[in-house]
């Protein structure tokens, strides 16, 4: 036998990593002071009246406008006109607060992360995929009652209203949330005793029902009263055991987590009411950019984290917002320092109206190897597609069958529709021009469609 173990024998000199490189402590690096100022109608808007999500509510802006003349003199008459034909043709109506606003950069506005997401430009529009259409997820095919889909075993989504504190242009729910636009008649989702009755009644009378998902529209826009109505009526349920409340708000809006005492401190009762019967509620957000994170956000957050609430993310893969690997890396990193963790990054759902955003399957896959790995593992989102047709959230990496020429890839989903193919697209100026031209031509397009098909269930097992 030996006696000393040869590991305690090597050279005692360790390697040495080189210096850190600056660069990769970015994420730490969160924009500070009054930079709302920059926008002429804020010049005089101090800290204080900044910080008062009523004054954020007052302020915020819900028309054309009134969008285009806060920045006037920031833009160019270009980019007005341009914007003006882009809102004409979106399916979504206009809400930007008044600190979204102060994010985008004016002198860059045709490059602009945040710009991109909430201002449409005609110049920048593309034609829709032809397999595009309006509620892609089938949310309305899966609901029992209006505003509830139960499309998985255990857990259902409750969109209790339809208005968020701002209209995102890539909205999944485009079918739904804000006022009908020119181009799109909306479902009608509002508040409504009647409504949401009818939806805790379906909760309640199916056992399998576990973890409920409460969504919009945008827990944002709830009451306190209303917010801890709902909480306390699914606490109630025996088989109700996870909830979470679901808020673009602190993406957009964080100042209400610090000034909006009754509804932190309703949550913050609901959440506690929960724990105590051994039940989870959390918050989950969507944060789609670094910018979108700042010292506000971070102060915001360490108050929700010092209440003892979890807060999940959910991004949406963009493709000139945040589809490149430093972007992207910078965001998870970002959202680790905040103390957020990132869950999911879903590729773009197939919207009406927003081809330019989608991306292809291929960028998520890229895009996942650099991000996995450059930090904790339970800090790092899993890339997923939302099957269209109603297959719910797949591993970006499982599919059956996937032709980058064509753009098609093939998942299955035997948890939720077992048995059935669900067909993901990818955006068409993505392709070869060969390719694109195949998909000009019904037949082709059934062709191809059918290929795809068959190698799947070839794979499948
Ligand atoms: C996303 C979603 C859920 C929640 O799914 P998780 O993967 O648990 O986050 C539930 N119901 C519907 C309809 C959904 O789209
Ligand atoms: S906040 Fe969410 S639900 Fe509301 S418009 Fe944006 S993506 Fe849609």
């Amino acid at each position: 036998m030996s006696t000393a173990l040869p590991l305690l024998q090597a050279d005692p000199i360790v390697a040495q990593k080189p210096a850190v490189d600056p660069s990769t402590l970015e994420h730490r690096n969160l924009l500070d002071g009054p930079f709302w100022q920059k926008i002429p109608a804020y010049r005089e808007v101090d800290e204080t009246s900044f910080l008062d999500h009523n004054w954020q509510a007052k302020n915020t802006i819900t028309n054309v406008a009134k969008l285009l003349k806060a920045v006037e003199g920031l833009v160019t008459p270009q980019f007005v006109a341009d914007a003006e034909e882009g809102f004409k043709r979106a399916p979504m109506s206009v809400r930007v607060s008044p600190y979204l606003l102060s994010l985008i950069d004016w002198s860059n506005p045709y490059e602009d992360p945040l710009r991109i997401q909430f201002v449409p430009l005609q110049s920048r529009l593309l034609p829709d995929h032809p397999k595009l259409d309006l509620d892609s997820l089938h949310e309305q095919a899966d609901a029992p009652v209006a505003g509830l889909t139960h499309r998985y075993p255990d857990k259902a989504l409750f969109l209790p209203l339809d208005t968020c504190p701002v209209y995102c242009r890539f909205c999944t729910r485009s079918y739904a949330v804000g006022v009908d636009t020119e181009e799109v008649e909306k479902v009608n989702l509002k508040v409504s005793d009647e409504r949401w009755k009818r939806a805790y009644q379906y909760i309640a009378s199916r056992p399998e029902l576990e973890d409920i998902v409460i969504s919009g529209g945008d827990a944002y826009q709830l009451r306190a009263t209303q917010l801890e109505e709902i909480g306390e009526a699914l606490l109630a349920m025996p088989n109700v055991r996870r909830m979470r409340f679901a808020t673009k708000g602190p993406a957009v809006m964080p100042m209400k987590l610090l000034t909006d005492d009754p509804w932190l401190d309703a949550l913050t009762r609901v959440v506690d009411k929960g724990r105590k019967l051994h039940k989870e509620v959390v918050l989950h957000t969507h944060f789609n950019h670094p910018k979108e994170i700042t010292a506000i956000t971070q102060r915001a957050l360490g108050r929700v984290f010092e209440r003892g609430i979890f807060v999940r993310n959910q991004s949406v893969l963009q493709r000139r917002v945040n589809d490149t690997p430093e972007v992207m890396g910078l965001l998870v990193k970002r959202l680790g320092h905040v103390n957020v963790h990132p869950y999911y990054v879903y590729v773009h759902d197939l919207v009406k109206g927003v081809e330019d955003l989608r991306t292809t399957l291929d960028t998520a896959l890229y895009l996942e190897k650099f991000v996995r790995g450059s930090t904790a593992g339970f800090n790092t989102p899993v890339f997923v597609v939302d099957a269209p047709g109603g297959g719910g959230k797949r591993d970006a990496h499982s599919f059956e069958y996937y032709d980058r020429e064509s753009g098609i890839s093939v998942f299955t989903a035997p948890a939720v529709k077992r048995g059935q193919f669900f067909l993901y697209f990818d955006p068409l100026d993505q392709l070869s021009l060969a390719a694109q031209r195949r998909w000009t031509d019904p037949l082709e397009q059934k062709v191809m469609v059918e290929v795809a098909l068959q190698r799947a269930k070839e794979h499948v097992r």
